[in-house]
């Protein structure tokens, strides 16, 4: 990935370096480093011209003393100036830098995520401004255009879960699995997972997942519920385990085929939900899954810091046009 070349830079340095005294790191409380940061995730290779796309070192010069505004260039091409935050959501916010990497270090630091009204109280922002962060770096959160998983001799995990309308003080209470939110997530163990808010998890709603996200030469590892057997036939084998405990806690086939990563997922969610959100809405519910997914494909088992994840979130937001 991209984002590890950005070692050379020093500035890239405070990012890799988020540890236990990550608050004192200077891009939580200088600008200007924040600001170099944020070049540093966003133009890998040098500045890049937002008006024109121009990236030539030798036609874009940077205008320091010139100017009263710090990190202004200028694009010798379409003779324009220009800074990182240039059409950018960071621009619009108007919310300091400072405070958007450490609202994304909040969120990509752990495994539940954040509140907006933590990050409200801890950033010092107002409420609003917090939930329009929170927001924009879930939005950010959303794999653009992923590629299929799996492949020739991989396996893919595909399970179903049911979330929300579990309280029975709740107002809209109703018995039953139907009244619930369904989940469908698939996982490459050892690797990456996606999640989907369904309308219905039926062998339908589960079968067009599976054949549009999932390469068709890979294993397919599934519970023995029906949803899986007729798609399970369009992959080159489908594997099922019964659910159950084994004497070491997990349940394993005989073939090795096992459905615990994805079931380790959804346990991830739910606790993390409940810890600091409490309730996520219907409505907002992918993006939930979605936040909770980059985590878990840019976790410290792949080799992949807080400090990396922070910058990889901040970078996408980067890309959310305003
Ligand atoms: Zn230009």
């Amino acid at each position: 990935m991209r984002i590890y070349i950005l070692d050379k830079s020093s500035h890239m340095a405070h990012v890799r370096g988020m540890k236990k005294a990550t608050f004192q790191n200077p891009i939580f409380h200088n600008e200007d480093k924040a600001r170099e940061a944020l070049e540093a995730v966003r133009w890998p290779d040098g500045p890049v011209c937002p008006h024109c796309g121009n990236s030539h070192e030798d036609k874009i010069a940077k205008l320091e003393g010139k100017s009263g505004r710090p990190g202004l260039y200028w694009c010798h091409e379409c003779k324009g100036q220009f800074t990182v935050t240039v059409g950018t959501v960071f621009e619009r916010s108007k919310v300091p830098l400072t405070k958007w990497w450490m609202a994304a270090h909040m969120l990509n630091s752990g495994k539940n995520g954040v509140s907006a009204h933590e990050i409200h109280r801890t950033i010092g922002v107002t409420y609003k401004t917090a939930w329009f962060m929170m927001h924009r770096l879930r939005e950010a959160m959303i794999e653009a255009n992923p590629g299929p998983m799996g492949g020739p001799g991989s396996k893919v995990q595909a399970d179903e879960s049911y979330y929300g309308n579990t309280s029975k003080r709740a107002k809209h209470y109703r018995k039953g699995h139907r009244h619930k939110n369904k989940i469908v997530a698939l996982v490459e163990p050892k690797g990456r997972v996606r999640a989907f808010h369904v309308d219905k998890a039926n062998a339908d709603s589960v079968r067009e997942l599976l054949v549009t996200n999932v390469h068709r030469t890979s294993e397919l590892h599934t519970d023995e519920s029906k949803l899986y057997t007729l798609v399970g036939k369009e992959f080159a084998a489908h594997k099922t385990v019964e659910h159950g405990w084994n004497q070491r806690g997990y349940y394993v086939g005989k073939d090795g085929q096992t459905t615990n990563n994805v079931e380790n997922f959804f346990g991830v969610f739910k606790r993390g939900i409940k810890g600091s959100y409490v309730f996520c809405s219907e409505q907002h519910l992918h993006r939930y899954l979605a936040e909770f997914a980059f985590r878990y494909n840019n976790r410290s088992g792949l080799g992949v810091s807080d400090g990396e994840r922070t910058a990889i979130a901040l970078k996408r937001v980067s890309r959310v046009s305003a």
